[in-house]
């Protein structure tokens, strides 16, 4: 299918509208200009490959995969690659855009890029996986590498995928790479701090939006949608500042108490049980129930559209920390400015693992590694700069905290754009 096609099928609904709407909203709010908003809707670059792979069973199975590369303006392609059934090539490059936006946000010298196969990766064996990524890496290996585009994982991704894609591309240089990839094991030359960064970033946001708003952190009732790797993080974070955990959540239901709840105990029944729900002295309520509590907080940090027009009347929370990518939509977003719920958006509360991801990327440049200590707290100096420069974006024009992220971030590109103007 032609990019125009692509771009025009996604007029209609979707993620690539989703992204070109946010763009174009925030192209009107800054005055950009026509040349630099056009190039912007579209990606600089998509590959599609097929990726022929050897099964368990003697038979050869032909994955196709794509990696889309939105923008190089401010620096090379950073984001994630994602092994799923629903991979298209659509909401590669929607996602693509949305990283570079998240990189600017933050300002790390980054574009967007991502990437993604179609494949059932649950269904598979370790080794088709490994067969899988390696023949992948080697499609991508002109487009990708620490200078041009640096993957990461994603949904049914993770550290292992990184460590077959950085000694693929290794092997084919013909030496060790460690700064092609983010997201390796530490052993590889991942970063120290990384696991928590994108808990400890939304943190970070949360406590500065709570000086902005005048809310006391002592006493504070906070909710956690999805308790994984984000919420778990962000709660057992946010419950030293003084705010206590009410409720939390996971794909089995959730567990309430308004006098709070110990992260650390609940932790430790997860790991017990597999879930929060049952945790001793807890109601066990809904997922929706969850997000109609009554809070100061909350951090929606499992899925996307979580909140939507069907409930976003009912939230009662002072303030969201958007952990997950995407988990408001654009109507509930509306509903949400009407009641003077104050959000967090997204490309801002969870760009703490980007943040780090360019950390580990740039200490395996050096060869030079950081203490966790440096890292995180070379983390929180840019999380907390990011967030006042997109607070003072959202005084100066009264808009919301995501037009105000989209109309910095869009800014940071097109300034590069203009800067470096249009080649030839
Ligand atoms: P994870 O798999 O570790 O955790 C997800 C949690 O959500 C799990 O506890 C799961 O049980 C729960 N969940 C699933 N379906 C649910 C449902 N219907 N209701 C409530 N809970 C449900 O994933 P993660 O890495 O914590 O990522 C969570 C979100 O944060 C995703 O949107 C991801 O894209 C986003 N994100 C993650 C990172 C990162 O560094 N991990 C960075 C940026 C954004």
């Amino acid at each position: 299918m032609a990019m125009e096609e692509i771009l025009t099928h996604a007029a209609t609904d979707g993620p690539l509208h989703a992204a070109l709407t946010q763009l174009d909203d925030a192209a009107k709010l800054i005055g950009l200009d026509d040349a630099i908003h056009h190039k912007l809707r579209k990606p600089k670059r998509v590959m599609m490959v097929s990726i022929p792979t050897l099964m368990d069973d003697g038979t050869t199975e032909v994955f196709t995969g794509y990696r889309a590369q939105h923008s190089m303006e401010r620096g090379p392609c950073k984001g994630g690659i994602r092994y799923h059934p629903d991979v298209n090539l659509e909401e590669v490059i929607a996602l693509a855009m949305w990283m570079t936006w998240k990189c600017a946000v933050v300002n790390i010298p980054y574009g967007g890029a991502k990437g993604g196969v179609i494949c059932s990766p649950k269904d598979m064996s370790e080794g088709e996986l490994e067969r899988m990524t390696r023949r992948f890496t080697t499609e991508l290996v002109e487009v990708i590498g620490p200078e041009k585009d640096i993957p990461a994982p994603d949904v049914y991704t993770n550290a292992q995928t990184m460590a077959w894609i950085m000694d693929t591309y290794s092997m084919q240089k013909g030496y060790s790479v460690p700064a092609v990839v983010t997201g390796k094991p530490i052993a590889l030359g991942g970063s120290l701090g990384r696991e928590a960064a994108t808990g400890r970033g939304c943190v970070f946001t949360i406590r500065e939006a709570m000086e902005c708003l005048g809310i006391a952190p002592d006493g504070a009732r906070a909710v956690v949608q999805g308790f994984g790797n984000v919420g778990s993080w962000a709660a057992r974070l946010l419950e030293p500042l003084g705010p206590k955990i009410i409720a939390a959540s996971d794909s089995r239901g959730g567990c309430y108490n308004p006098d709070g709840i110990s992260v650390m105990e609940l932790l430790a029944h997860k790991d017990e049980t597999g879930t929060v729900v049952g945790f001793p002295g807890t109601d066990t309520v809904t997922n929706e129930e969850l997000l109609e509590l009554e809070c100061e907080v909350l951090i929606p940090a499992a899925l996307e559209e979580s909140i939507h027009e069907g409930n976003a009347a009912n939230i009662k929370a002072r303030m969201i920390a958007e952990g997950a990518n995407g988990p408001t939509t654009p109507e509930a977003q509306e509903i949400l400015n009407d009641k003077g719920i104050f959000v967090i958006p997204d490309i801002l509360a969870n760009s703490g693992g980007v943040t780090v991801s360019y950390f580990e990327w740039v200490q395996g440049l050096q060869a030079y590694f950081w203490t966790e200590d440096e890292v995180n707290d070379r983390m929180e100096k840019i999380m907390v700069r990011a967030f006042n420069e997109v607070y003072a974006e959202h005084e100066k024009r009264g808009v919301d905290m995501r037009a105000a992220a989209m109309a910095v971030a869009v800014g940071r590109v097109a300034e590069a754009q203009a800067m470096r103007g249009i080649y030839p």
